[in-house]
């Protein structure tokens, strides 16, 4: 595949843009694959990608049955950053934060990734505590996060009301190392360089059963027939329970719709991204000047992938009060995901009761800022049939032993 670069643009606008080679290509499907990936939102490309880069397996499918990065991937608020509690969850979050810095490159596509800084406001005495202790934790960690004044929130968000009616600004946990990316670009970066490296991209292709002999994967069943495999890793979000009932086990996992909104675009007023938990409201601005707004998942289990009127309401007059300058918005789109939420806020990746399968799920409402790290760790989990250093802590056993990764200050309601 040819590189992108300033000189192959230069070359195409000479001649009217007509020499652009698809970005993947559109192949039927082989009969058997080495490794056969369901769901090609971000975490199943980037599993592949990986499993090419590090491992040198390439004879994959990732199939998909919409379009690919058409999941949360294309519906999330794009929201990075690492400054989780506990060791485990910093550990890959950050290792997906610092493959961020140089996806780009990596990928030779533009994910627009901008570390334009992400605050976690502390708008009551418990939050003080909490973003102070998970600060403490970071330091730890070699996160690089800090504990800022209202003062220092003023600085860096001149937009903000520090004196709300119910909740003053008392603080914020900072990371100016988070920040946000393109989220289709980062699903179509993948693609393209998974197929460049002979990976099958299947779209529009469902799987509707899988297939085992002797406690071990055979292949799966799909709306473009039968396909064997050796391997099976499942990367579906709020898909998961689904696939898990195909292959025989139940997770420990719920599937909620979260909403989202954009305003329409207005001139730069904000660039950094602010996430206020207490009254479930988050912000930023986005390159077009779009206000992107987001809130807390809905209250109730569903699969459909749309706004309701209610969110617009609850998000909107959570914010106003941190930001009036939102009241005078005209909101422009609003949206919805299906995201799959664990006891603890916290990710699977592992091993699954049925041989040779592995399942990656669980990222809940934070799961665009991990896929690389995510995508990482499930490759060498793949690959080699174990857990690595990143994904140990993360199995389905620590259900069953009660060793959660209690994530709910950090990722309960924020992304
Ligand atoms: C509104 C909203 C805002 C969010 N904001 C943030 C944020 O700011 N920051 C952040 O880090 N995270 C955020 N998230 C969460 C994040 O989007 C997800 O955790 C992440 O995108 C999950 O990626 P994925 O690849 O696992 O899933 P997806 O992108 O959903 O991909 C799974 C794919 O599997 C496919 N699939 C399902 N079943 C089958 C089947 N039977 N056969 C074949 N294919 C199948 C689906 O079609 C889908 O494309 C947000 C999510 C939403 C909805």
């Amino acid at each position: 595949m040819r590189r992108y670069s300033a000189f192959a643009i230069a070359r195409e606008a000479a001649r009217y843009h007509t020499g652009w080679e698809r970005a993947w290509a559109a192949p039927e499907p082989k009969a058997e694959y080495d490794v056969v990936i369901v769901g090609a939102g971000g975490h199943g490309l980037a599993t592949a990608f990986y499993l090419g880069k590090n491992y040198g397996i390439t004879n994959v499918a990732i199939i998909e049955k919409g379009w690919l990065g058409g999941g949360n991937t294309g519906r999330n608020t794009t929201i990075i950053r690492s400054n989780y509690l506990q060791d485990p969850s910093a550990a890959i979050y950050e290792k997906a934060r610092s493959l961020y810095e140089t996806m780009s490159q990596d990928l030779n596509y533009n994910v627009m990734f901008s570390p334009r800084g992400v605050m976690m406001l502390a708008q009551t005495e418990h939050e003080i505590r909490g973003y102070q202790r998970t600060a403490h934790a970071n330091a730890l960690q070699g996160v690089t996060t800090e504990f800022i004044s209202p003062e220092r929130v003023k600085e860096l968000v001149p937009i903000i009301e520090l004196k709300g009616p119910r909740f003053p600004v008392l603080g914020a946990l900072w990371q100016p190392r988070g920040g946000t990316a393109r989220h289709d670009a980062v699903a179509w970066g993948y693609a393209r360089a998974c197929s460049d490296m002979g990976m099958h991209i299947l779209q529009k292709c469902e799987v509707t059963s899988v297939q085992q002999e002797g406690g071990n994967v055979t292949g799966v069943t799909t709306t473009k027939g039968e396909i064997k495999c050796k391997k099976l890793a499942i990367l579906v979000a709020g898909n998961s329970g689904h696939l898990a009932e195909m292959a025989g086990f139940r997770l420990p996992m719920e599937s909620v719709a979260l909403q989202a909104m954009v305003s329409e675009p207005i001139k730069p007023c904000m660039d950094v991204v602010v996430m206020a938990n207490t009254v479930h409201g988050y912000m930023s601005q986005s390159d077009k000047g779009e206000m992107v707004i987001g809130g807390g998942t809905d209250g109730f289990n569903n699969y459909t992938q749309r706004g309701s009127f209610h969110h617009i309401e609850e998000t909107v007059r959570a914010l106003v009060e941190t930001f009036p300058m939102v009241s005078r918005l005209k909101m422009l789109r609003q949206w919805g995901g299906i995201v799959d939420v664990t006891g603890d806020r916290s990710p699977i990746i592992g091993k699954t009761p049925l041989g040779n399968t592995f399942i990656n799920g669980g990222w809940g409402t934070g799961g665009f800022k991990s896929i690389p790290g995510s995508g990482w760790a499930m490759a060498e989990l793949v690959a080699k049939g174990e857990p690595g250093e990143l994904s140990a802590a993360f199995g389905l056993d620590r259900f069953k032993e009660g060793r959660f990764i209690d994530e709910s200050v950090a990722a309960g309601v924020a992304h």
